[in-house]
């Protein structure tokens, strides 16, 4: 190393529990803080890179590059190339990426030992831990009981210890997971007693620090399936706000646990059916009302002509669907919409020979500063203004 600086040197490997290090800057660039030792781990093998403070100020990433020069991506550094900088982990986001990683293990390990199911990838997110597995499908049965087995695995306290081997010796052991690393010194992680795999991630010393368990679903990705786990305290996170959100379901519902996905099913059911019933009583109110209309209106050529200035609870559209049901109408509707003015013209049967929309359309639709369209019988649209400027010119060209 002699003539050239040591670049972010990786202390987390040989001290994963250290949460702070003073260390000096070798260099800042668009790239990132390169610092002469580092506790920061950087992003990836499916676990994120690390967070904090770097020299007071805020350490929003950590990253490498393909030469393993780790990156400090720090907001607005205050700090210059030289100076000693105080490293704080944001240790709770550290910890948490730790016990999942230990739990990914574990759960993997598991998987393949009892179930001969394999694990493709693994994501480590914010609040969850997802595994993507060679298996078509995973029955709810296996997730439970798996979810059962590394529980038992945390309660056992396995010690977590690294090995560094050769490329031969680590071939040897048989692990479920081929080594992508090459050459020697291959870095095994050893879950005493339950996993060994080649891993470059950070791990918390004994199962125990997992602290729990829970399965949290699955998913289908490229036709296989992807579990869905969360650890340690965000576990507890959720099934508490799973408890909490069930309870108020369970009141707004009136229903105790075992009962409430029935009455909510029928809940929504009732209130489907009741939409639907609705909106037939609306569509009857309408054709009613435009049958009151049709009763009194003035006839052109033995047609009947409504004008309606139509009140908000009814619906245009519930009015055209009536109009279908007469023989002969010449209709025009408007109804506020707040600024609003939404306007229907309908020429059923002989009232397309009383007025030509299309030609009539642009004088018409003028008189409200009105857009809109439709084909024959039904035309319609939104404007803005006076409604009753659209009444008379209807009136005028049926006149
Ligand atoms: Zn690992």
């Amino acid at each position: 190393m002699i003539g050239r600086p040591m670049l972010s040197y990786p202390v987390y490997y040989e001290q994963p529990y250290l949460t702070s290090l003073e260390a000096t800057v070798v260099s800042l660039s668009s790239k990132g803080v390169i610092l002469d030792r580092t506790i920061c781990y950087p992003e990836g093998g499916g676990q994120s890179g690390d967070i904090g403070l770097v020299g007071g100020c805020t350490l929003v990433d950590t990253t490498k590059d393909d030469e393993h020069t780790i990156y400090h991506h720090v907001e607005n550094p205050t700090f210059k190339e030289g100076e000693k900088v105080l490293i704080e982990l944001d240790w709770k986001h550290r910890y948490h990426f730790m016990q999942m990683h230990t739990a990914q293990h574990v759960a993997s390990g598991l998987l393949f030992s009892e179930f001969g199911i394999q694990t493709v990838s693994v994501h480590q997110g914010q609040s969850i831990l997802t595994i993507e597995t060679d298996a078509l499908q995973i029955p709810l049965e296996t997730c439970h009981l798996l979810e059962d087995l590394v529980n038992e695995q945390i309660l056992a306290s396995h010690a977590v210890h690294y090995e560094v081997h050769t490329q031969a010796s680590a071939q040897e052991l048989g692990l479920r997971r081929s080594i992508k690393v090459e050459g020697d010194g291959v870095r095994l992680v050893v879950v005493e007693d339950v996993d060994t795999i080649a891993c470059g991630g950070l791990h918390v010393a004994n199962t125990r620090e997992i602290g729990l368990f829970h399965y949290a679903g699955q998913e289908k990705i490229r036709s296989h399936i992807r579990l869905i786990f969360a650890v340690g305290e965000t576990a507890r996170k959720m099934i508490r706000t799973a408890e909490a959100v069930a309870a108020e379901l369970g009141t707004l519902f009136s229903a105790p646990l075992e009962e409430l996905v029935t009455v909510a099913t029928q809940a929504v059911e009732q209130a489907a059916s009741d939409k639907r019933d609705l909106q037939k009583a609306q569509e009857r109110i309408a054709s009613l009302e435009l049958d009151k209309r049709v009763q009194k209106a003035a006839m052109k050529d033995g047609v009947p002509v409504v004008v309606w200035d139509v009140d908000a609870d009814l619906s245009l559209k519930d009015i055209g669907l009536a109009v279908l049901s007469y023989p002969d109408l010449a209709l025009c509707a408007a109804k506020q919409d707040g600024q609003r003015v939404l306007w229907l013209i309908a020429l059923q049967g002989r009232a397309s020979e009383l007025l030509d929309f299309p030609q009539a359309k642009q004088a018409l639709l003028a008189t409200i500063n009105a857009k809109g369209g439709g084909k024959s019988p039904l035309y319609q649209g939104a404007g803005t203004g006076d409604p009753e400027a659209l009444f008379s010119a209807f009136r005028e060209r049926l006149a």
